[in-house]
Order: structure tokens, then sequence, then C-alpha cells
């Protein structure tokens, strides 16, 4: 057996989308990172090998321009120019390709993390064993991130953790029961069919469920065909880790069982369709919850969680599940009403008692009744990208954790809005070369460019528009050094961008029209313009060019979008 070692700043454990944010973070803030994932692609729940879509604070695009800005929009823009067909084969493609271009991060694909070992109360390193190449990886690192979603450094650590429902009185949740138990949300085995345009006929395995009539599903509608049905749930009243291979058998027997009913009894518009793949590894909704400095409740959801320390927020309702999912006759979930955005704390990144070890996703510090929210795709990417560029910051001043929120926080929020992340009620901050220097658009009123608020809110654009040819320019008297400058630009946060199999005709399958495509960058030395940088082809709202010059001015000119006439930028800054 080989047995390698290894040493990095950080150790990201889950390739979900918590962990996969969290790894890139981490590595663009100059951290040399680790992302160890027991699975063959990136994405978790989202990956090919599961499929479902992300959904976050702007729910299905109901609530418009609360969208998951920075990483994850990232993907999803890259996701829109190169899958027109939504395979999610592309979309794992897309996130992959983000850890493997990345090059301060090191990936153990296929490698699934079952020890650790501790100096004090500190993780010292972590061994995960590769399934392809039969190696054992032990990896050290100064912080480990636990993305995976069951929480799996918590018994290995000594980590304090929490697994099923709070009792009402203990954080005075109303959602929760009387008395506190173990019950989580359950675990889904979901399908994807596809219209052939010819009668397919479909004969269910012996094994499989036998559903003849409707009444099998109360309150289920099972009237779409393309991606299974996200309440074919159970494990909630079993052990939501050991159990997983008994709960997978009696998933499959009811989808199974739910296509042959679809297909074979009563008329449900199926005869032209074919089953195309079945998801065999469960999707899972809750295991262990970790137990930070702050545990996020239902009470700080409910009040917007306008925390001082806020590094990532939410939006999703509390949508709790019954935990004996299928086996439960009446609504399978109740979605809690929640506000979007709501803000969350810091100190739900970091554990209470284990001085290096942070987490993010589903298994981050937060009650059942606030992690029914919490644990959507969106939000938990927001959390990784919050908890990796702590981990970074962490790193490049050797302090704590703890410290980071301390003495850090204003640096870990404004490298978070750097690397364009949305914090409700926050605003970005400029230097002087932004601040103070002249600020001149072709046409437009271009202040708001450096207000600091990237995105509408409420009835404020944020934005400067003009016309594709248009140009905006800051000058200066002097001689500056300009390392790089910044444009944010228009994603349609308005839009619905999902990579989801379900056909929406709102959903977009192209880069949206308004997102700029082509521009050209000039500086000013000594009073004259030069061209610097031609850009074309970008689909990304985050568009960064470098500049490493000694310049009095930089032009931004915009020479296309991707269809609209309109060109609209949220942010222009220079640093
Ligand atoms: C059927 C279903 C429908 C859902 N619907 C939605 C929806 O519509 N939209 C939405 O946004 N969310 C939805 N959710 C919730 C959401 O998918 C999860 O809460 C989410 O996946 C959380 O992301 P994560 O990164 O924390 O965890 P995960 O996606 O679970 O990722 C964790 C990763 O870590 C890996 N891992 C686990 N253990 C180890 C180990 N020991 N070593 C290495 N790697 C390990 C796992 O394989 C996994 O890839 C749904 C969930 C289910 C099951």
């Amino acid at each position: 057996m080989n047995r390698l070692n290894h040493k990095f700043d950080l150790c990201v454990v889950g390739g979900g989308m918590a962990g996969l944010c969290a790894a890139i973070s981490a590595a663009r803030e100059g951290a040399r990172v680790a992302i160890v994932q027991d699975r063959p692609v990136f994405g978790g729940n989202s990956s090919s090998e599961i499929r479902v879509h992300v959904c976050g604070a702007d729910r299905h695009g109901q609530i418009p321009n609360m969208r998951e800005t920075g990483i994850l929009e990232e993907f999803r823009m890259e996701n829109l120019r190169r899958n027109p067909s939504r395979s999610f084969s592309i979309w794992d493609t897309v996130l992959y390709e983000k850890a493997l271009l990345e090059p301060n991060i090191t990936r153990f694909l296929n490698c699934s993390c079952l020890d650790a070992k501790m100096d004090g109360p500190r993780v010292k390193s972590i061994t995960a064993w590769q399934l392809t190449t039969y190696t054992y990886h032990t990896i050290e690192a100064d912080i480990f991130a636990d993305c995976s979603g069951d929480g799996i450094l918590a018994p290995l650590t000594g980590a304090l953790y929490r697994v099923g429902r709070e009792a009402r009185g203990e954080y005075g949740e109303s959602i929760e029961p009387e008395v506190a138990d173990s019950k989580t949300m359950g675990m889904t085995c979901l399908f994807q069919a596809k219209d052939t345009g010819s009668p397919q006929p479909f004969e269910p395995p012996s094994w499989a469920n036998d559903y003849p009539t409707d009444d099998s599903f109360p309150h289920r509608g099972h009237h779409w065909l393309e991606m299974g049905y996200w309440w074919v749930e159970l494990g909630g009243e079993d052990d939501s880790i050991a159990d997983t291979e008994k709960v997978r058998d009696e998933l499959l027997k009811i989808v199974y069982g739910m296509w042959d009913h679809l297909k074979n009894h009563g008329d449900h518009g199926a005869e032209n369709w074919a089953l195309d793949w079945v998801q065999f590894l469960p999707g899972k909704r809750e295991s262990r919850r970790y137990i930070g400095e702050h545990v996020l409740t239902q009470n700080d959801v409910e009040s917007e969680g306008r925390f001082d320390d806020l590094v990532a927020y939410g939006g999703w309702t509390m949508d709790d599940h019954a935990p004996a999912g299928f086996r439960y006759p009446g609504k399978p979930t109740i979605f809690h009403p929640a506000p979007s955005p709501y803000g969350i704390s810091y100190r739900c990144l970091y554990s209470k008692n284990i001085e290096n070890l942070m987490f993010a996703g589903r298994c981050a510090s937060a009650s059942h009744a606030a992690m029914s929210s919490t644990r959507v795709m969106g939000t938990a990417s927001s959390m990784g990208m919050a908890a990796g560029t702590a981990a970074a910051i962490a790193i490049k001043h050797r302090v704590s954790l703890k410290e980071v929120g301390k003495a850090h926080m204003d640096e870990l929020q404004q490298r978070l809005l750097r690397q364009d992340a949305y914090l409700p009620w926050a605003k970005m901050h400029f230097t002087d070369l932004t601040q103070r220097a002249v600020l001149r658009a072709s046409s437009g009123d271009p202040e708001p460019l450096r207000d600091g608020i990237n995105r509408p809110v409420d009835d404020n654009p944020h934005a400067w528009s003009g016309r594709i040819g248009d140009s905006i320019e800051y000058t200066w008297k002097d001689l500056r050094h300009v390392a790089d400058a910044s444009l944010v630009l228009d994603s349609a946060l308005h839009k619905l961008v999902q990579m989801s199999y379900l056909q929406r005709d709102s959903q977009l399958r192209q880069v949206p029209e308004e997102m700029v495509k082509d521009f050209r960058v000039e500086i000013r030395a000594g009073g004259h313009w030069q061209p610097w940088r031609t850009v074309k082809g970008n689909c990304y709202r985050l568009a960064r060019v470098d500049i490493g010059a000694e310049v009095d001015g930089v032009r931004v000119i915009f020479d296309s979008t991707w269809g609209a006439q309109t060109v609209r930028a949220f942010a222009f800054y220079l640093e």
C-alpha cells in the first residue's frame, strides 16, 4: 500500500459547493490548499452524480437581484457560455476545471478522509484513502475546513457537534418540537428521463415497489417527468450516516416503482418517455452539524441576522422536511417563512473547541431549524467563500480563527467583497486611488461605480448605464502605481440562470444579453492615452485586468455585449 505525506496551509475536506468555493477563495487569497473529495467529481449534490439544482436567496429568481455572486456566479456564467444543452457532465467539467486551473490548489479526488491526528486542541493532520491509486494520503495543514456535509472530522477530532432537532425551549425556536430528538431530514434518489418521440415500454425490476394508484402519493404532485421527485425521501428517522446503504436500497425500490406508476398505471403523459439515468448515490440533506462559537437559530434568521461579523447570507425559507419523508402521509415539507436576505455570522464557521477547524455548508453551526434554510447550495457557497477567505487571512497574519473575527473582520469582509461576494448591508471601501480620482463617463452619471454597493438594492440600481462604445475613466494629476483595474458587470441578477433539468421557459441557456463581452483598457502616462489590454468574449461579472504600471489615468471602453444595446456596470475600481 502506498503512503504519501503532504503539507499545506489549508486542507478542505469535501468538494461540494461549500468545499469547492472554500478552496478556490482561499487559494485566490494566497493560501496553498488541498481539497480532498471522495467522489471523482466536484459539486456534491449539484454534480452529475446527484443533479440537484443550486438554489439560494433569490428563490429560483422569485426575489430579483438577490442571487449569490462571487465564485458561484463565475461557475454559473461559465456554464451558461459552454453548456446550452444543460448537461450535468459539462457542469462537472466547469467545476473540475476551476480547481484544476487554480495554481494554489492540489486536488485529491476519489479520496475519502477517514482518520485525523490531534495536537492538543488542534488538528495536526488528516489521512484519506484514495480509491484509484490505493494510496493513503496524510495531509498536515495549519487549518482544516470540513465541508463534507456529514461532518466527518467531528467524530475524528472530538469537535462538538449535534444531530437532530433541538427542543423548542433550547433556543426559543417556535417551529421545533417540544422535546429534542435525533430526527433529521432524509435523503433522496432522483431520476432523469427524456422524451424520445416514440412509445417506450418499461418493465420494472422485480424488486421495485408497486404503486397502482395515485393514492400512494398524497400531497405529492408527480406531473413533471424530467428530473425525479425531491419528496422520494427516507432516512430521517434512521441514522443518516450509518444507515445510508440500507436507505438507498429502499429509495431505489420507490424510484423504479414510481417510474412504473408513471409509465404503466394511468395516463401521465409518459408514453414516449424513457428513463435516462437513476441516482444510485443518495443525496443527503442533513447529518452532523458542528457547534461553532455561535449557533445560528430560527430567531437569527427571522430577525435578518444583522451580525457585525456577517460574512455570508441566506434567504431560502426554513424548508423543514418531515423526518418520515415518503412515509409521512401529510405534506412532505413546511416552508416556514424567512426573510431574504438574512446574514450569517463568521462565528458559525469555526469550531467552539477545536482551534484550527472550520466548516461550511450543511455541517455549519446552525440549529436544525436554521439549517433547514442555510442548507441550500447558494448559501453553502456563500459560507464556503467566507470560510476560505477567513482561513487565508488567518494564515497570512499567523493568527487564530477567533482572532480573525476580532481584529481582522473589516479585512475579511472587504476581501470577500473584492471577490464579488455579496454581503447585505455592507459597503465596499476604496483606496484614494479610486476615491480621490476624477471619474468621468462618456455618457451618464458614473458615480454609482464607486458607491460601494454592486447590485440593485431596493429601488436604487447602484449602476452606471451607457451605450456600446461608451467609456469610463479615472484620472489624476500625477503618476500613481496601479496594480489592477476591476469591473463589476451586469450578469442579470433578476433572471433565472440555474443549472437544472427542470425546463422553465424563463431559464437562460446562454450568457445574459446584458453582460459585457468585449472591452478595452487604456492607460494614460504623462497625459497621453495608449492601448493596454483588449478583453474578448468576457462572460464574468467580476472582470479584473492587471496594470502593474505608473499611470495618471485608466480608461475602459465597452465594445460589445452579449446582445443588449445598453451597457451596465456596478463598480469600477483600481488598487
Ligand atoms: C434531493 C435533494 C434535493 C435538494 N434540493 C435542493 C435544491 O433544489 N437546491 C439546493 O440548493 N439545495 C437542495 N438540497 C440541499 C443541498 O443539496 C445540500 O444541503 C447541499 O448539498 C449542501 O452542500 P455541501 O457542499 O454542504 O454538501 P454536499 O453537497 O453534500 O457536498 C459534500 C461533499 O463531501 C464529500 N464527502 C463526504 N464525506 C467525505 C469524506 N470523508 N472525505 C472526502 N469527501 C467527503 C461528499 O461526497 C460530497 O461530494 C437538496 C438536497 C437533496 C438531497
